[in-house]
């Protein structure tokens, strides 16, 4: 078993509240830091390694024991055994999630082959790391990409790195996420669609309309829905917000 180790946030079972495995149960991993620094990042201290990793004993009921970081495959691997003896069936999937995983491509060419034993392994990822995702195809189910629009996100443009990464992605079962808000414009809307059409116009696409901190939703409904009629050329294009908020899960 791989001898590397994880920078972990936190690991439990939940309701995949995005994108197109909406409402699925899922075993979230979340891996601590990112390369990018969103202005609606929902996971404060996302740079930063927190000391102790927040592990739930039982899937769903927030028992959660605090465990040093780095944390063993070994240690995950068994608690996931033990919730698949004990609740068999009650997962679809482990969301590989953050912060940005592929920030720890090497580890995750080790852990996922041993993870997806257990069950099958989605990647969330902001869709940025190209060369980090590419040795780690074989290893992925299904993977959900964001597309980061410089006027909700407040990050620079990235359209080639998302293109190079969607032409990788697109490999696997993949959809695209692009979080909106009611400063975004029309042009990167568009040039969303453009790309990701180039690629496959059947991928899907799930306009997320941004969860202000107050829990408050950060467009209109008739503004998220003149969005959507601008995305025509692809084939599904839904309209998504954050459902585990609504519910109050992790
Ligand atoms: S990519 Fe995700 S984790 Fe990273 S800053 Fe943006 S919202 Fe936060």
């Amino acid at each position: 078993m791989s001898k590397l180790q994880a920078p972990l946030v936190e690991c439990f079972s939940s309701i995949q509240g995005e994108g197109v495995l909406v409402g699925l149960r899922q075993v979230f991993l979340r891996f601590a830091g990112c390369n990018l620094n969103c202005s609606f990042c929902d996971t404060p201290g996302m740079s930063a390694v927190p000391q102790e990793c927040l592990l739930e004993l039982t899937p769903g009921r927030r028992d959660f024991q605090q465990l040093p970081n780095p944390v063993t495959l070994e240690r995950v691997a068994t608690l996931l055994e033990s919730w698949g003896a004990a609740w068999p069936g009650i997962h679809h999937s482990i969301s590989i999630t953050g912060g940005e995983p592929l920030l720890y491509g090497a580890l995750l060419d080790e852990w996922l082959p041993e993870l997806r034993k257990l069950l099958p392994i989605y990647l969330e990822t902001n869709g940025t790391l190209p060369e980090a995702l590419a040795p780690l195809i074989p290893h992925l189910d299904s993977i959900g990409m964001d597309i980061k629009l410089p006027s909700a996100s407040g990050c620079p443009e990235l359209w080639d790195q998302h293109h190079a990464f969607l032409e990788l992605a697109a490999m696997k079962e993949v959809f695209v996420k692009i979080v909106v808000d009611q400063s975004t414009e029309e042009w990167e809307i568009r040039r969303s669609c453009a790309m990701i059409g180039a690629v496959d116009p059947a991928i899907p696409l799930i306009l997320q309309p941004l969860t202000r901190e107050d829990g408050t939703i950060g467009i209109t409904a008739q503004r998220a829905l003149e969005l959507q009629e601008l995305c025509t050329s692809l084939k599904e294009v839904r309209v998504i917000p954050q459902t585990h908020k609504f519910m109050g899960q992790l």
